[in-house]
């Protein structure tokens, strides 16, 4: 007998009975949601294209850096992992290597929420019915292949199989959207949107930053080197985004440091970081500025904000240089937002129209900081937790932290911000369970009615990130 692998139907709900009998109650009234996914990584190549995936380290490991950062800590190359190298050294091509390493490697898991996620892809899926582990693990590779082969595992069949409504990937502003635009021209019917993410263009320590800003130009027709040109090229980009269906912009920036300066004042910092003279506070202040005029355009345009600050990207130079960004050696640094975001709030703080959506990878910032301005500037809502703290225990730490002083109806829902298409189901189930059971608990200590947890849980699993993305 192989050791079974099954997902229990209790699982992340509190172990109290009367709180578990709650709990699943309500989680009957949204599990069959569809998922709505507004922000997130995967790939609009694989549903223009519609082809099946290669395989199954392809698919689950090699573009996962919440995987491969675990395996790395512990001592497994990542050539080994199949990630490839920017000199175009060789590394493992071999799928079925790279799962056995992993395989053998499973016990590492324990206890994180890539074991939760990988375990309901496996079993929902694919229909795994056996633990992973050295032993099994080719038999379960064979399983998975041969699922990869047949028509209903590719792409757009699992889109539709997993109840997804709408599906935001996220592009740089130089990126033609080629795979976009093929979608929209093909006629099928899953909602497979952009998101617009300018970092390459408004952050002046952004590898090939002029590059950049030039690109920018010749795709626009504007006169990038010029202040005016430049924003007015961003501008024409946005509603180029807009048209294939983009409804909110993105910012992944070191700190949550916002700009209010004057127009002389910014057209001389901007020629400064294209001439590649900035000094890090020039930076530092010219991503800030480029915050403020996102949100002035924002205004025009209607995109959300989404803001991601807070990250050290790439604090392990040896692994940057050879195989690039996004290589799981990010690192979350402690965030300030009071005074980072006043002059973005100076200014359009009480707009109704607009919407800013925060995110944090410091977890003491949400009762300190993060709800206190969300439960009372209107433009401010908060994200749910991000990265490391998309886990149950992120969660539970984010509602019990943020509710009392933002509410729920300041929060956004759940975003999946994943790479890893066939866990998108899964890290939807982990968080409505987890609301699930924050909301049985005040249930069953009589500070909500079971009635208005019934239509939060609903709101949560789907209504929330509806309304606050503008899908
Ligand atoms: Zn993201």
């Amino acid at each position: 007998m192989h050791a079974p692998l099954a997902l229990h139907e209790d699982r992340l709900f509190p172990s109290d009975p009367g709180q578990r009998a709650i709990a699943r109650r309500l989680h009957a009234e949204v599990r069959g949601l569809p998922i709505v996914s507004p922000h997130g990584h995967t790939d609009p190549r694989w549903f223009a294209d519609d082809e099946p995936f290669a395989d199954p380290a392809t698919l689950l490991i090699v573009p996962d850096h919440y995987v491969y950062r675990m395996l790395y800590s512990q001592g497994v190359p990542l050539e080994a992992l199949g990630v490839p190298r920017q000199d175009g050294t060789a590394v493992e091509r071999d799928g079925r290597k790279i799962w056995r390493l992993f395989a053998q490697r499973w016990h590492l898991f324990r206890g994180t929420p890539t074991r939760m996620w990988f375990h309901h892809v496996l079993h929902e899926v694919f229909g795994v019915r056996e633990a992973l582990s050295d032993e099994s693990a080719d038999r379960i590779y064979d399983q998975l292949a041969s699922c990869l082969a047949r028509p209903e595992f590719r792409p757009r069949a699992l889109f539709e199989r997993f109840g997804i409504e709408v599906l935001a990937t996220t592009e740089s502003p130089l990126d033609p959207l080629v795979h976009h635009r093929k979608l929209r021209a093909s006629g099928w019917k899953g909602r497979v949107i952009t998101t617009f993410r300018p970092d390459p263009v408004v952050d002046p320590e952004f590898d090939g930053f002029a590059a950049n800003v030039a690109k920018l130009g010749e795709i626009t027709g504007e006169d990038t080197a010029s202040w005016a040109g430049y924003l007015r090229a961003l501008l024409k980009r946005r509603a180029f985004f807009a048209s294939l269906g983009a409804t909110a912009t993105d910012h992944g920036h070191p700190s949550a440091a916002t700009s209010d300066l004057g127009t002389a004042e910014c057209a001389r910092l901007f020629a400064r970081a294209l001439a590649g003279g900035a000094s890090p506070a020039d930076a530092e202040r010219f991503r800030g500025q480029m915050l403020t005029e996102m949100a002035r355009m924002s205004l025009e345009d209607g995109l959300v904000m989404q803001i991601h600050p807070g990250a050290y990207r790439n604090h392990n130079p040896a692994v940057h240089r050879l195989f690039g960004r996004d290589r799981g050696a990010d690192v979350p640094m402690r965030t300030e937002y009071v005074h980072a975001l006043k002059p973005l709030l100076d200014r359009f703080g009480n707009e109704p129209r607009l919407t800013v959506i925060l995110f944090t990878l410091d977890e003491s910032s949400y009762a300190r900081e993060l709800a206190p301005l969300a439960g009372h500037y209107p433009v401010l809502k908060l994200g749910p937790p991000w990265w490391f703290f998309d886990s149950p225990e992120g969660m539970r730490f984010f509602r019990e932290r943020a509710t009392e002083t933002a509410g729920f109806y300041n929060t956004v829902g759940f975003n999946d911000d994943t790479r890893a298409f066939p866990s998108i189901p899964a890290r939807h189930d982990v968080a409505r369970r987890m609301d699930c059971a924050f909301l049985a608990r005040l249930v069953a200590e009589h500070r909500l009615e079971e009635d208005e947890a019934r239509e939060l849980a609903v709101d949560l699993a789907y209504r929330l990130a509806k309304r606050a993305y503008r899908l």
